[in-house]
């Protein structure tokens, strides 16, 4: 492999996102949060609305366990994935300083393994492989592997990772899988792996993608209308929790007014909702919100669309 961690090391130096901040910062809590904001999130959205004001408002893990987890929703409002939020909060009321070693690192809230290797090498410099969507590509490729075990990968990955420069190694890895072994048209031409490359002739053979039916979910909801304002609660179940937003309900009140539908994509399924309005002479829900109000929520993106919708239409 020595050959080949010399070229990937040469294509990083020319080619490497040497500027994204989170590879210019020592500190592990900023490296952190950039792993956990990254995992379901691009990088242009992460830079663009989210790392800088998070860092901001909350620039060390004590900070963030100290603040109320309704402000830590606030900032993450509209990067989704709000588990996400609610494990960097509760990881932060745990700890003031993060762990170098893998196995502690795995204990923390919200966690898993790839994002503890992440932690590992990129804040600590360990000689340590990471797993992310652009690596295990790139790994199948060179090793012409259609359905591998995670443990066959992450074997893989151990035995390839560049002990002398890991940092630049696992960077490289990345930025190679965004760019170069792209999932449809890979430049094989230029890439650092072509000499090894078991896979090249027809790398759009491994691995073999399985494709998931997402299903779709259909609620009627029911927005309370009291004097310019709208009930709202604030979500204690599992989905959304900590999230204020409009409820589902089962059966609709005859004198309602239809408004229009919302959806919203999630990882397991997709949600359709009928949104009804509910005018109210009396009010006879908790809280009631004005619009400006409503702003300073932590809200959902479905919730932010109803909110939209009751604008657009009343
Ligand atoms: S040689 Fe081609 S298929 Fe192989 S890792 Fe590089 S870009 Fe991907």
């Amino acid at each position: 492999m020595k050959a080949t961690h010399m070229k990937i090391h040469a294509w990083y130096q020319a080619n490497g996102r040497h500027t994204l901040p989170w590879r210019t910062t020592h500190d592990p809590y900023a490296i952190y949060l950039s792993e956990v904001m990254l995992q379901q999130t691009q990088v242009k959205t992460v830079l663009e609305r989210y790392y800088f004001p998070f860092l901001e408002r909350f620039p060390t893990l004590q900070s963030l366990g100290e603040a109320p987890l309704d402000d830590v929703l606030k900032l993450w409002e509209g990067l989704g994935y709000y588990t996400r939020a609610r494990n960097l909060h509760k990881t932060a009321t745990q700890i003031t300083q993060l762990p170098e070693d893998i196995d502690a690192l795995i204990k923390l809230p919200g966690i898993g393994k790839n994002t503890a290797h992440a932690i590992a090498v990129f804040a600590f410099k360990k000689p340590v492989p990471i797993m992310e969507a652009n690596v295990k590509r790139i790994l199948c490729r060179i090793h012409t592997l259609t359905t591998p075990t995670p443990k066959e990968l992450w074997e893989i990955a151990y035995r390839m990772v560049d002990h002398t420069n890991p940092f630049d190694y696992n960077q490289a890895l990345m930025d190679i899988g965004s760019t170069v072994c792209l999932p449809k048209n890979p430049h094989c031409h230029t890439c650092p792996f072509e000499a090894i490359c078991q896979g090249k002739e027809e790398p759009t053979r491994y691995p073999t993608k399985i494709k998931k039916q997402t299903p779709t979910r259909h609620q009627q909801l029911l927005l309370y209308n009291h004097q310019n304002t709208l009930a709202l609660t604030q979500r204690t179940g599992r989905f959304l929790h900590g999230l204020w937003g409009f409820e589902a309900c089962e059966t609709l009140p005859s004198d309602t007014l239809y408004l229009g539908e919302v959806t919203q994509s999630y990882t397991h399924f997709k949600l359709t909702a009928q949104i009804h309005l509910c005018r109210e002479s009396t009010p006879t829900q908790s809280h009631y919100f004005s619009i400006e109000e409503i702003e300073r929520l932590a809200l959902s993106k479905v919730d932010a669309k109803i909110v939209k919708l009751f604008l657009d239409k009343i």
